[in-house]
């Protein structure tokens, strides 16, 4: 019976995951460093990204990101507004952290179709 349930919560997991990557609904997180990208991450799975060591700690969390914790003096990027949308963004200008939405790919065939 157990292992029913479980089988069947691997299934539902499965069939969510393939259904958020083929829509595309889901937006990234992409985190920069001096102008250089490292690295891109699903909005919809919560997690904790550490930057640059750990000088600025990126929190993603419901379906919005926000720096949790930052090195630098002003705390600018601490203090900012958690973003969500396309094209919104954080940016730490004294460690030059910065966190950037990107649109998702449903966004991409809506301009091809039109
Ligand atoms: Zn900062």
């Amino acid at each position: 019976m157990l292992l029913a349930v479980l089988f069947l919560l691997a299934a539902a997991a499965l069939f969510f995951w393939t259904v958020t990557y083929f829509t595309g609904s889901a937006e990234s997180v992409v985190i920069s460093v001096h102008g250089e990208k490292t690295g891109e991450y699903d909005l919809a799975f919560d997690q904790e990204i550490s930057v640059c060591g750990g000088s600025n700690i990126v929190q993603i969390k419901d379906g919005r990101v926000f720096m949790k914790s930052a090195s630098c003096k002003n705390q600018y990027c601490v203090n900012h507004a958690p973003i969500e949308k396309g094209n919104e963004q954080i940016v730490c200008l004294p460690n030059q952290v910065l966190v950037q939405i990107t649109e998702g790919r449903e966004s991409e065939i809506d301009i091809v179709a039109n």
